[in-house]
């Protein structure tokens, strides 16, 4: 060995092989002209062992055969060139071929040449990353050897970056399937192919799942190829023992097991983790473990993020206290329906509040829990059960088995609540086709059968209603009249007719009913039968009436002397008005702001006001007519109010509905009607007056059975202020 021979040490160093390749001799290409110089490198590198691989050597003997044999695949780890072959700058050209055409920057080069004139600049030895220039006269056996020897190191070094950054883009790209958001299952048939794919086997590879939940045992979640089969099955009765048993104890022991075989472990969340199982058949390299922890720390964020999703996702759509799908779930299937799955019904429990706030509310949910269980017995697994929220359940399904007579059959027995006495229920519901040629909107289709429960909890109790598109567009036409209605009053465009009050004996004008009036716009004149309901429903009544009793107040005061002192104007006071806690003292301020005495005023109210705590409606009667204020029961006979609750509510008056005086009941019952509640009237000392007189005769029945007032269109129809005015006088002076 001479003093220019380094002496380099390698061997103690376990450089890693090139990741997932097997262990095989490093190929050599030597290219050069002069057969001499391939004899003396083979014979130089007999034999040599690099990382423990011998060498096995390629010949071209000009840089054209070179290209020929680069061309096909290969691996050649260093190319021995020499520069001068076909011409002086062959070599060099194979380089630039080699780099820029074939695009390969892994192999190693070595320049050879018999003429030092002929070496490469520098610019082009960095330029096509050559790792050696010699000329062959410098290339000593040793000299060979170091050269060849850190070029394999270099390309070894290559590959497995190589390997790595292949290992790690296929890291991210499992990471970013398995980060999907999916189902348990799905993942875990991922994370087979994935760990597969990073490990470069052949998919023989299972996936086990253990929840620490008692009762729960270990299962394979997912498997392929020679374990393809044992989906579903136990940890504890699968046919190999050895792999059971790696499986278990990675569960124990939460970490990878690394052997002939491997075992690796995945952290979920919630006590949920899973140890996958694969088979390969080779000892890995280092990079393959690292890789590996890499790929199931990864894997357990995605793991852990799936678990989170799928738990918010069962939150979102499904009900806990009941265990079915919600309404957000409902809506769902609604929207992605099957053709034949038709049909869509909301069940609503009868009296549900009321067995709710008398019992223990745990027997309300013990109720609601058996109605879950009896409506998946009789409706499941055909038809969607669900449950929207208090007692509102939801069904899906066909037309044929969705039905009123199977839901009222449904509950034809009583139930079995846990913890309680049967209970027999019954329940009201609406029911919503879906139409074959629309899709479906979940959340309109829920919003049509909540209108046609509605419809059927006020009309139907107890049984069910088909949703009409009529009634839809009639509850459209009754928001936009709503609105318009809105508009007018803010406009100022409702106004009061007066109706006067005929004593029947004297024929006197004792008084005048205010009558509110709406004439729209577009000069459309609308019946308060059908706004004021509205009006009610939205509580715009509240400061209508306020500008009612104002207006008819004003009115009053304005008939100064034309009328006698005590001439009293009525006013028209619904439920929702007088229901207000500060209706009273507000109707009193405006009494005192226009000015008018109590005796002047009546109040009109119907027999609905008595659906309001009794005690507390005395009251409210007992402050108004305290200040002389008096009050009728209007269209009395229509409602409900028993007598023990007339008795008790101190009133002034009974109004006997128009029904009994000029409708077809009038005929029918030939008065009788009338004449009862005049008689009922005079057990309860209550003044009378009756509504809807249009002829003489009725009139004449009416006053010989002891009615004491009268109004109708027999006297006169309900006029514009002035008009009253005017018809007031015109009768005295025909008196
Ligand atoms: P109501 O209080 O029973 O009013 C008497 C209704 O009978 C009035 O109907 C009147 O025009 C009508 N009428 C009077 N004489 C006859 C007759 O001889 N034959 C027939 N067929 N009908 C007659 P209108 O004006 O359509 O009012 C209907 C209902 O609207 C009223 O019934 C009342 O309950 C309500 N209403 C009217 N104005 C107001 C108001 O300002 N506030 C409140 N809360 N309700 C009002
Ligand atoms: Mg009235
Ligand atoms: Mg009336």
């Amino acid at each position: 060995m001479g003093p220019d021979d380094d002496v380099f040490v390698f061997a103690q160093e376990r450089l890693a092989a090139p990741a997932l390749a097997g262990v095989q001799p490093w190929q050599v290409l030597v290219v050069d002209d002069e057969p001499d110089v391939h004899a003396a490198t083979v014979l130089a590198c007999k034999d040599f062992q690099v990382q423990g691989r011998s060498i096995s050597f390629q010949h071209a003997h000009s840089a054209a055969q070179a290209r020929a044999l680069l061309a096909a695949p290969h691996d050649f780890a260093v190319a021995l060139i020499d520069v001068v072959m076909e011409t002086n700058d062959a070599g060099l050209q194979l380089v630039r071929h080699i780099r820029e055409e074939l695009d390969n920057q892994a192999l190693r080069i070595i320049l050879r040449t018999g003429q030092p004139g002929y070496a490469p600049e520098m610019e082009t030895i960095t330029r096509y990353d050559i790792n050696d220039y010699k000329t062959k006269s410098d290339l000593t056996q040793v000299r060979l050897f170091t050269s060849l020897t850190l070029a394999l190191r270099c390309y070894a070094q290559l590959q497995q970056l190589q390997a790595s950054r292949r290992g790690l883009e296929q890291i991210l790209a499992a990471s970013r399937a398995l980060g999907q958001p999916t189902g348990l299952h799905q993942f875990a048939s991922g994370l087979v192919t994935q760990l597969c794919a990073l490990l470069a086997v052949d998919e023989h590879c299972l996936v086990c799942a253990a929840a620490q939940e008692p009762g729960r045992v270990p299962y394979v979640l997912a498997a392929a190829g020679r374990y393809a089969g044992w989906i579903g099955q136990p940890l504890s009765e699968l046919a190999a023992p050895h792999i059971q048993q790696s499986l278990r104890q990675v569960l124990q022991q939460r970490q990878h097991r690394i052997g002939a075989d491997i075992c690796l472990y995945i952290q979920g969340a919630h006590g949920l983790n899973l140890a996958a199982y694969v088979e390969v058949a080779r000892p890995l390299e280092p990079l393959e473990r690292s890789l590996l922890e890499v790929f199931c720390s990864n894997i357990a964020v995605a793991f852990q993020n799936l678990q989170l999703y799928l738990e918010i996702k069962d939150l979102a759509f499904h009900d806990a206290l009941v265990g079915l799908p919600n309404r957000h779930a409902l809506a769902a299937a609604i929207n992605l329906h099957q053709p034949e799955q038709d049909m869509v019904a909301l069940l609503d429990l009868d009296n549900f509040a009321d067995i709710n706030s008398v019992l223990d509310p745990s027997y309300g949910d013990a109720v609601l829990q058996a109605v879950a269980q009896q409506l998946q017995a009789c409706f499941a697994p055909a038809t969607v059960v669900a449950r929207l929220g208090g007692d509102l359940f939801g069904l899906l399904g066909q037309a044929g088995q969705v039905t009123p007579e199977l839901i009222t059959q449904a509950f034809s027995q009583p139930l079995a609540v846990a913890g309680g006495e049967p209970l027999r229920l019954s329940v009201t519901s609406g029911l919503v086709r879906l139409s074959a040629d629309e899709p479906a909107n979940g959340a309109m289709v829920l919003k049509n059968a909540s209108a046609a429960l509605k419809q059927a909890k006020r009309f139907a109790r107890g049984k069910a209603l088909y949703f009409e598109a009529a009634q839809a567009d009639a509850a459209r036409e009754r928001i936009q009249l709503l609105n318009r209605l809105r508009a007018s009053f803010s406009e100022q465009h409702l106004f009061l007719h007066y109706q006067p009050f005929v004593d029947l004996h004297s024929n006197q004008v004792v008084g005048a009913e205010c009558l509110l009036r709406w004439r729209t716009a577009e000069g459309q004149f609308i019946p308060p039968d059908r706004f004021i309901p509205l009006a009610e429903q939205s509580g715009l009544m509240v400061p209508i009436g306020e500008w009612v009793a104002r207006t008819a107040l004003l009115w009053r005061k304005s008939l100064g002397q034309r009328v006698a002192d005590d001439f009293r104007i009525a006013i028209n006071v619904s439920q929702v008005q007088f229901a207000e806690p500060d209706f009273v003292a507000r109707f009193l301020d405006i009494l005192d702001a226009v000015g008018v005495p109590g005796y002047q005023v009546e109040v009109e109210l119907t027999e609905s006001v008595a659906m309001e705590n009794l005690s507390l409606l005395a009251a409210k009667l007992e402050q108004l007519r305290a200040c002389g204020i008096r009050v009728a029961m209007d269209d009395f006979g229509t409602g409900y109010s028993s007598l023990s609750v007339l008795q008790g509510l101190q009133l002034d008056r009974m109004k006997i509905d128009r029904s009994f005086v000029s409708g077809s009941r009038a005929e029918a019952g030939a008065f009788e009607i009338a004449r009862t509640i005049l008689t009922l009237a005079r057990h309860l000392r209550l003044s009378t007056i009756a509504e809807g007189i249009e002829t003489q005769a009725q009139r004449d029945v009416l006053r010989t059975a002891g009615c004491e007032e009268g109004q109708g269109y027999w006297f006169a129809r309900p006029m514009a202020g002035p008009d009253f005015v005017a018809w007031l006088e015109q009768r005295q002076a025909q008196c």
